[in-house]
């Protein structure tokens, strides 16, 4: 069955399809995005989120044009700071070890604060991140790791402005419809294949877009592409991103680029299930640990848990769980610290141990040598520098020396009962390679030439994460490439 003629289809209805339909509606085209999902579960891994957005600004003065509803007294009892073009930049060059296109990183920080603020006016609405990236310092809230704005609602509130916007402006999503083709005609892709009921349909359109996501959620691929053992990986996200649109792409001679082993991946609660939980949303992951310290099975640390900023390692310790005996690990806390873990650590489907002493408490965990888990933190307890204050809202330098695993900021002894152990495997986000790209969102083929009529944008493009990811990036990037993808495509027909 062929359906009417488009000018561009959008393959996908996360944030950066959704963004890629409205940029190309803004400039004049008729669109229409498929998506695979039924409407109950729309929005990708989007709707997952908690909405955290990276963008660069130079002042309060900037943050008030994206949150004109800041009121006089948050502006007072709040030390925003700044996260200029300069931090930006040397965020996605250091945690991507220099890896990460510099053209595309171009792009992203020096487009971030304009497309959030088109963004806006498509009735997206930002809120500062009081609750995961401030902290109270002399009354006021310090903001700390360049990560200071969400989205109202979180990722199902994006999902659901940009939705909505789609709907009032006339640009159709097709649900239950899964593309699994390009139509390609004399070297120009001129629609897509798609399945909606059993049903194979023809969307023919000029442009297409895909911004269908990576393929975190195909087993197969994720064993066959990052390697061993991710197979075992929980799927934080939507269970739908299985790598189709890159498939289609490379089918009709696309190049691939960038980290096709590497993936994002945290610290995930070791009972979650198979894949994410919208109910639940972000919070079976637990990324309080540099309060605390990481032990295995074998009753060992094995990585520095305050190497930097949670937002700065966060996405790479999910692969060291994968490491460990059982696929997992145990974050442990003391009293002390109990006041600074975050609201995922108080949800009800909690994998968590407490006791009032250590042995007790190692006790409780199925598989732990708790002899060497007690010496473990006696030998960390030992090892603190104890001179240098404790401070959460700085890389405080208080660490422990000597050890075979060094804790190089925010080291606490862990004597304080009661204390807590919360067990953790790793929950896969997004991965990170996909298809080569211009700077107008063009797919490349394997030669290098543009592949008429194909555009791409979001997760599902290589090239700019390597190894690691600074938090809030993802959603920036959808948005600001998807804006990009849809300007292009709409430009392209008009040629
Ligand atoms: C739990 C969790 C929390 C996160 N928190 C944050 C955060 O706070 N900030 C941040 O920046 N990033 C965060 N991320 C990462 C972020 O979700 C992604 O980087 C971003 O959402 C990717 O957007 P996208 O539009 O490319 O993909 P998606 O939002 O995943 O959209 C892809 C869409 O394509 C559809 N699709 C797949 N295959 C097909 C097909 N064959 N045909 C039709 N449709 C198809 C899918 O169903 C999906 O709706 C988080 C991710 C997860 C899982």
């Amino acid at each position: 069955m062929s359906s009417d003629s488009e000018d561009v289809v959008v393959v996908g209805a996360g944030n950066a399809a959704l963004c890629a339909a409205l940029a190309a509606h803004d400039s004049g085209a008729r669109v229409i995005a498929l998506e695979c999902a039924p409407r109950a579960e729309r929005g990708g891994n989007s709707a997952f989120t908690a909405g955290a957005m990276r963008v660069v600004y130079n002042g309060v003065d900037d943050l008030v044009a994206l949150m004109p509803d800041l009121t006089e007294t948050e502006i007072n009892n709040t030390d925003f700071g700044t996260y200029t073009t300069e931090q930006f930049f040397d965020d996605m060059a250091r945690v991507t070890e220099y890896r990460a296109d510099p053209d595309l990183v171009d792009l992203l920080v020096n487009r971030s604060f304009d497309t959030l603020q088109w963004m806006r006016s498509h009735g997206v609405r930002f809120m500062p991140i009081y609750g995961r990236q401030a902290f109270k310092v002399d009354g006021k809230f310090t903001f700390w790791g360049g990560l200071t704005i969400e989205t109202v609602g979180g990722g199902p509130g994006l999902i659901e402005s940009l939705s909505d916007e789609c709907q009032r402006l006339g640009i159709d999503i097709a649900y239950e419809t899964r593309a699994h083709s390009l139509i390609l005609e004399d070297g120009r892709v001129v629609g897509v294949r798609a399945r909606h009921k059993g049903e194979t349909m023809e969307y023919r359109a000029q442009a297409v877009i895909l911004a269908s996501g990576g393929f975190e959620a195909n087993t197969e691929w994720r064993t066959r592409y990052l390697g061993p053992g991710w197979d075992m990986a929980k799927v934080r996200g939507s269970r739908f991103n299985t790598g189709d649109g890159i498939k289609m792409a490379l089918e009709i001679g696309a190049s691939p680029v960038g980290h096709w082993s590497g993936a994002h991946a945290v610290q995930w609660d070791m009972n979650a299930p198979e894949f994410g939980d919208l109910a639940v949303g972000d919070n079976f992951q637990k990324h309080s640990y540099p309060w605390g310290i990481l032990i295995n099975n074998y009753g060992r640390r094995f990585l520095d848990e305050g190497a930097d900023f949670r937002n700065y390692t966060y996405a790479k310790y999910g692969y060291e769980m994968l490491k460990q005996p059982g696929l997992g690990a145990w974050q442990i806390f003391d009293a002390k610290v109990g006041h600074l873990l975050r609201d995922e650590y108080k949800i009800r489907q909690v994998t968590k141990v407490k006791a009032d002493s250590l042995e007790e408490l190692a006790g409780q965990m199925e598989g732990m040598d708790v002899n060497s888990f007690v010496k473990t933190i006696a030998e960390y307890n030992a090892a603190i520098d104890q001179m240098t204050p404790f401070n959460p809202n700085v890389k405080d330098g208080r660490r422990t020396n000597g050890l075979a695993v060094d804790k190089t900021n925010w080291a606490n002894t862990i004597d304080e009962p009661p204390f807590e152990g919360y067990q953790v495997t790793c929950g896969i986000t997004f991965t990170f390679g996909g298809l080569r790209i211009t700077t107008e969102s063009e797919v490349l083929d394997t030669d290098g030439i543009r592949i008429p009529g194909l555009f791409a944008c979001g997760e599902l493009v290589g090239g700019l994460f390597y190894f690691n990811y600074p938090g809030g990036t993802g959603l920036t990037s959808g948005s600001v490439f998807g804006k990009i993808a849809g300007t292009s495509a709409a430009r392209y027909i008009e040629a």
